[in-house]
């Protein structure tokens, strides 16, 4: 029944390596790239996975992307993007002796059956149920949608799910009966503005700090690490000017703070040497006069009256500079109305645009067989499981809310949360959001939404987890890492 690659490589021929025409779509707590008339599908496979309480890692999870087939000779199907790899240091690809059937693991929790897989005893940190419910998933007409990597008898490739139906067999549409669990997931993404679920970290694995509350130490001579909450605790060490801490919790005065990130304390710091990050520094001119010199520390300095057209040219070697030329003052206006003029956010903020829109120019999105069937952007209209997501609510939203400005602001919801924060009304104007200067604003502001996640994940120079922030799985990532690599090189640290 099942169909062969080559198969599914004809049926959704039209689509290889076509990352234009991929869709960005929330997938539990990861946004990921899927042809578009595969979006209620996956939709659907997170819904699954949320039901059964599977943690999704962004890290290691990813769909669309222009490669060879493992293993084999041809195009994989992650090039059409209706393929999808799930926490694959988890469940990796096995090439074993003979065949046999796959292997689960009996743990009750995702972390025991990931120390199975480890030690070889299974194949998978997924459980059987959960795969089970997978395989159940239909078109109305009945016809099971998705094919898993773990029920090859040659390899095993757990990771993997692939769709396993043509265009026009997905286009009876999704039978939500067929879906534990769809109402659930569909709400709670509903509920966070159809922006991805935040991760929910297992209790059982101390990572994430809860809070990320950074601050700088601002004591000239440095400030003393001590064991507890009072100038009478033991001192642990002194700290230079200028490190950067997370600050845990507050105490009569006192922050108990975390060095390097891991959420766990290293001991306590008097608040009053302290500045909190979010927090701009003072703008000194340099010789002054009167001798107090005053550090700008923890590399924040504000950057954007170095940033040149002839220096951003060079982030962008498909751009002409007239572009660059014309918008460049608006982005940098724009980010520093939002407080986001230091060296790592400027970087950010130009890699996105590379990616987004490397014309660098505020444009709308174009209409496409992806958005539109009948009439524009009809796809994202009241619905589809699409239009549940970007809360478009009235009929024509979404033409009306469509892709615009240097980040693609889309969605009746992004409209009016951004807009509200700007303090404009994009939602009776929102070609607005294609004006320059405006455009501009919407970058800072859209950063500024996510500045915590961006700021670690550039922190331990993970850009991948940094474009995510913004904007979803590997699209444009290639042009970001790009960009972000010689902003490096042409804005020195
Ligand atoms: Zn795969």
């Amino acid at each position: 029944m099942s169909k062969t690659t080559p198969q599914l490589r004809s049926a959704w021929k039209e689509f290889e390596c076509d990352e234009d025409s991929m869709m960005l779509i929330p997938f539990g707590p990861d946004k990921i790239r899927v042809v578009p008339p595969a979006a209620e599908a996956f939709e659907a496979l997170a819904a699954v996975m949320h039901h059964h309480g599977y943690e999704i890692r962004p890290k290691d999870t990813d769909s669309y992307n222009c490669r060879k087939i493992t293993g084999g000779s041809g195009k994989s199907l992650h090039a059409y993007g209706i393929a999808l790899d799930v926490n694959w240091t988890t469940n990796p690809y096995r090439d074993h002796e003979g065949t046999r059937a796959v292997r689960f693991s009996d743990k009750d929790t995702q972390d025991e059956r990931a120390l199975d897989v480890k030690a070889h005893h299974a194949d998978t940190d997924m459980t059987e149920a959960m795969i089970a419910d997978v395989r159940n998933i239909r078109t109305r007409e009945g016809r099971p949608i998705f094919e898993w990597g773990g029920s090859w008898n040659s390899v095993k490739d757990c990771m993997h799910f692939e769709l396993d139906v043509s265009p026009q067999e997905l286009a009876a549409g999704l039978d939500p009966a067929t879906v534990p669990g769809l109402e659930a997931y569909l709400l709670a993404l509903r509920a966070t503005g159809g922006e991805p679920l935040p991760v929910v970290e297992p209790v059982t694995v101390p990572v994430a700090p809860a809070v990320f509350d950074p601050h700088v130490v601002i004591a000239r001579d440095g400030l003393r690490l001590r064991s507890g909450p009072s100038a009478d605790s033991d001192i642990k060490r002194v700290v230079p000017a200028g490190t950067q801490v997370n600050v845990l919790r507050r105490e009569n005065g006192w922050a108990q703070v975390d060095f390097i990130g891991d959420g766990l304390a290293d001991g306590f710091m008097s608040l009053s040497f302290l500045r909190p990050l979010d927090q701009a520094p003072t703008p000194v001119q340099p010789d002054a006069g009167g001798g107090v010199g005053v550090v700008i520390v923890g590399g924040r300095a504000d950057i954007t009256g170095d940033v040149t057209p002839a220096l951003v040219s060079r982030m962008f070697p498909n751009t002409g500079k007239s572009n660059i030329t014309t918008h460049l003052p608006s982005v940098l206006a724009g980010l520093r109305a939002a407080g986001l003029g230091d060296r790592d956010m400027v970087l950010m903020a130009l890699a996105t645009i590379r990616a987004e829109t490397e014309g660098f120019r505020p444009i709308s999105e174009g209409r496409s067989g992806f958005n539109t069937r009948t009439h524009p952007f009809d796809l994202y209209d009241p619905g589809t499981n699409v239009a549940r997501i970007l809360g478009n609510t009235q009929p024509g939203d979404g033409a009306r809310f469509k892709g615009r400005g240097f980040v693609q602001l889309t969605g009746r919801d992004n409209y009016r949360r951004v807009g509200g924060q700007l303090g404009v009304n994009l939602l009776d104007d929102p070609e607005r959001a294609n004006d320059s200067a405006l455009a501009g604003r919407i970058l800072g502001q859209f950063l500024k939404n996510c500045e915590g996640r961006a700021r670690a994940a550039l922190a331990e120079r993970n850009l991948e987890k940094a474009r995510k922030c913004v904007n979803g799985g590997t699209h444009g990532m290639s042009r970001f890492r790009d960009a972000y690599e010689r902003g490096e090189r042409v804005f020195p640290a």
